[in-house]
């Protein structure tokens, strides 16, 4: 008989998401009338319809691809020259950050990229993850055989979890000790914390130190709204060398169900091998895509293409701000109820710590039982997450005013 991979029976937490529609179906049975009322404010996933010139650029890369004059079949492997391009001119060189346009790698979105880069990446380094984390880093290194097992406390040995707490503004410090890839995600999911300038600039210095990798996550990036605040690694100096940066066009372009997102590897970026060679990375990406893979449908391509367009960039403008329009709301009516909340300020997400000493999964049946309102419990983000709750801005207008109107009940 064939063997199976073990790590995966390492992994815990599945039934993270399975467990919040559980009690909501069971909760909507129970309450009709209360179902009919039923807000969902935890969802990680937009909510607004895709940006018109995203939609146009798709509609006529498909009618191309109907007639033989303009027919297309398979594209490069790291995606087309047009979008690599006008995203390393626009998200970086636009803003005096050297980027070349063969180290941006497309892909179909950034979850997606957090499993493949572990195919370049040796089995024997030591990770660091914040906690609370974005569970999608955890569980590729679980699925890679790059932990032990799973402890009490929903985390898995070998893995350093980096606290972020109030105390630390949920920006987490650089370690005492050596790690080689720390995994960081600014604006933040789940608390919408962004990292100062400072504290992005003592992270590339402990990777020099200690020659480790970043893998930064900027899915958030255009959420920032203060100028004072990165919205890329590379724009901190020495970044070149140690960071790989995610992108994704999910969260700004609204793609989370066309998929596209990117990476930035530098051609600067070493890593070593068991005896002792210094290598760049940027060629074993290269080959894993030329053999993996076949890049993003050329319509995609065309639609994340358009979203740097003139109108294209006023219409992503225009859906962020309707999301942090909800954030305001949500933050102000949290504010109201006395709740202590983080974050929603330059990212979508608000993170509120639970009242009266509740945990968070008893603030989630209190809230759904209350106010018919669905949150997303902190402890699944890791064992700092215990005693806060994530309200999301993903929604409509109409849907925010209303849960704000309601946690003024609670
Ligand atoms: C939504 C999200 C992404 C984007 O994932 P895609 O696969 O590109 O849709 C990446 N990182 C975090 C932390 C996210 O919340």
């Amino acid at each position: 008989m064939a063997y199976l991979n073990e790590n995966y029976l390492k992994l815990q937490a599945g039934y993270f998401f399975p467990e919040i529609a559980r009690r909501v179906r069971e909760f909507c049975e129970a309450n009709p009338e209360a179902a009919k009322r039923l807000i969902r404010c935890g969802i990680g996933d937009v909510t607004e319809p895709l940006p018109r010139a995203a939609v146009e650029a798709m509609k006529r890369a498909v009618e191309e691809l109907g007639h033989s004059e303009s027919f297309r079949g398979y594209g490069p492997e790291q995606g087309y020259e047009f979008l690599r391009s006008i995203i390393a001119q626009h998200d970086y060189r636009d803003r005096n950050i050297e980027i070349a346009d063969d180290e941006i790698f497309i892909s179909d979105g950034s979850k997606c990229d957090c499993g493949y880069i572990l195919d370049i990446l040796g089995d024997q380094n030591k990770v660091a993850v914040p906690d609370p984390v974005y569970p999608v880093y955890v569980d590729t290194n679980v699925m890679a055989g790059h932990t032990g097992q799973g402890t009490k406390d929903g985390g898995y040995e070998g893995i350093l979890y980096l606290p972020c707490t109030a105390e630390n503004d949920f920006v987490p410090e650089p370690p005492k000790e050596h790690v080689d890839l720390v995994y960081l995600c600014f604006p933040n999911n789940p608390t919408g914390a962004v990292a100062s300038r400072g504290q992005l600039a003592q992270w590339v210095e402990y990777a020099h130190a200690h020659e480790a990798i970043l893998l930064f996550d900027a899915a958030y990036e255009s959420y920032i709204s203060d100028p004072e605040i990165p919205h890329s690694i590379f724009e901190i100096p020495g970044a070149r060398e140690c960071a790989i940066e995610l992108c994704s066009f999910s969260k700004n372009g609204g793609f989370t169900g066309v998929r596209c997102g990117f990476t930035v590897m530098s051609n600067s970026v070493l890593a070593r091998t068991e005896n002792g060679r210094r290598l760049p990375l940027h060629p074993l990406w290269q080959r894993r895509w030329s053999t993996k893979s076949n890049s993003v449908s050329y319509p995609v391509q065309r639609g994340a293409e358009a979203l740097y367009s003139q109108e294209g960039h006023k219409q992503v403008r225009a859906l962020i701000d309707h999301y942090m329009g909800n954030a305001k709301l949500l933050r102000g009516a949290a504010a109201d109820a006395e709740l202590k909340a983080f974050g929603g300020v330059n990212a979508p997400y608000i993170w509120v710590e639970t009242p009266d000493g509740l945990t968070s999964w008893e603030m989630f049946d209190r809230m759904l039982r209350e106010l018919n309102v669905v949150i997303t419990p902190g402890a699944g983000f890791g064992a700092q997450g215990e005693g806060y709750f994530r309200l999301s801005a993903f929604n409509s207008r109409e849907n925010a005013e209303e849960v704000a109107r309601r946690l003024k009940n609670l």
